[in-house]
């Protein structure tokens, strides 16, 4: 796979599709830097190989057009500090003035365009949007992982106007890389841990995973329509009465493939959603009426944390547990550490999706696995071998 190292960019203005998706508090101060930290190597390259750089992004999820709270303008600051240099912005992404500062950059800078998603034509994938994004640089670089999935406008369609003078960037190449070491031919034995609040939103990957894998682990929510589908008594435990089926068939075709299947045999169970609610821990399917599962139990969490020891190979999506509140957290810890040791013992172990990946920063664990994905939805898709828009539009 190529990435922007393979190219000469001297002299050169490229445009980089970043992922500044980040999270801001109510005075749009950035709570977390790690996606731009990680697109700062591609920048770094870049600048220091005599080119400019243009970056896009988008930010949040605003509705019809312009928000002040999804301003890009929030990240200029941040980034200045970031990069030791000062960063250009422009408030729009296709206006005669952002045109005009992009074609006046000279090497070793860089300016920020406003959000892509001020333009509905974004997320449409509108071609003569994208042609106008296009007249930003002469060379394109998608480093934005956690969009790759989506063919977008600056994702996808714009890379039509860059025959041969496009690439991947570094976070994204190595995202890929890592990925593939699940993909194709993992280590045995390979161990998918998924967790997370619905069934309906997992049911696809655990579906696709099921040929490579050897154990699965299920936790979380989503335990409870796997529990109920059986004949267990599951409270007011969440559960998908839709997906009461799904799971059943999901466990004959895991039998049928010959992977073996974790259920948290007990749980921590609550009467209320609430940290501080009365809790007890009970057999998963005999959770009283009044009273929900929030947490996998001690019996549960010891039989993962020795599967997870013995696994070669380890995905990891979805907590186990309510593991935003302290008294529901043990499991997901559990799991976490687990989940180290087996990589202390040479195991691969890939973290992926939003709740995983918090929970790993949570219990500083973030530099004990194997790697940690920035793409929730896109590594799900590429792990279930979909293509990804945004791969194979630099791969055409
Ligand atoms: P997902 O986005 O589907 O991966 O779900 C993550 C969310 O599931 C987290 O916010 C957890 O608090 C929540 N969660 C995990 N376990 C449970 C549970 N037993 N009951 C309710 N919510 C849960």
């Amino acid at each position: 796979m190529s990435t922007i190292k393979d190219f000469n960019i001297q002299g050169k203005r490229v445009l980089i599709r970043v992922d500044f998706n980040v999270p801001l508090n109510s005075d749009l101060l950035i709570t977390d830097d790690t996606r731009i930290q990680a697109a700062l190597p591609t920048i770094n390259h870049i600048l220091s190989n005599g080119g400019s750089v243009v970056l896009m992004s988008h930010l949040g999820r605003p509705k019809t057009g312009p928000e002040a709270k999804f301003s890009l303008s929030s990240l200029v600051k941040h980034l200045t500090i970031c990069l030791s240099l000062d960063v250009k912005f422009v408030d729009d992404c296709i206006s005669d003035q952002a045109f005009e500062m992009s074609s006046n950059l000279k090497a070793g800078e860089v300016l920020l365009l406003e959000n892509l998603r001020f333009y509905p034509q974004e997320k449409k994938g509108d071609a003569a949007f994208a042609e106008q994004l296009a007249k930003h640089g002469e060379f394109y670089v998608n480093d934005a992982f956690g969009t790759a999935h989506r063919a977008h406008a600056s994702t996808s369609v714009i890379a039509n106007y860059f025959e041969g003078n496009k690439s991947f960037g570094l976070l994204m190449n190595k995202e890929l890389e890592n990925l593939q070491k699940v993909v194709e031919g993992p280590k045995k034995p390979f161990t998918a841990v998924i967790g997370g609040a619905k069934v309906s939103s997992k049911i696809s990957i655990i579906e696709n995973l099921l040929p490579k894998i050897s154990s699965l682990i299920i936790g979380g929510g989503m335990s409870y329509t796997f529990i109920k589908a059986m004949g267990g008594k599951v409270g007011n435990s969440l559960i998908e009465e839709d997906y009461l089926d799904t799971a059943l068939k999901v466990l004959n075709k895991a039998e049928e493939a010959g992977v073996r299947v974790f259920l948290p045999e007990d749980s921590v169970i609550a009467d209320a959603f609430d940290n501080h609610a009365n809790r007890k821990s009970v057999l998963s399917d005999e959770i009283p009426d009044g009273w929900m599962g929030l947490d996998i139990g001690i019996e549960a969490t010891a039989q993962y944390a020795t599967c997870l020891r013995e696994s070669r190979t380890i995905l990891w999506n979805g907590p186990m547990g309510v593991f935003e509140m302290e008294n529901f957290e043990t499991g997901t810890h559990e799991v976490a550490n687990a989940i180290v040791e087996a990589t202390e013992r040479g195991a691969y172990s890939l973290v992926g999706g939003g709740d995983s990946v918090a929970a790993v920063n949570k219990y500083n664990l973030k530099d004990h696995v194997s790697y940690v994905s920035t793409g929730g939805g896109a590594m799900l898709e590429y792990i279930e071998g979909k293509t990804l828009p945004g791969v194979a539009a630099i791969l055409d």
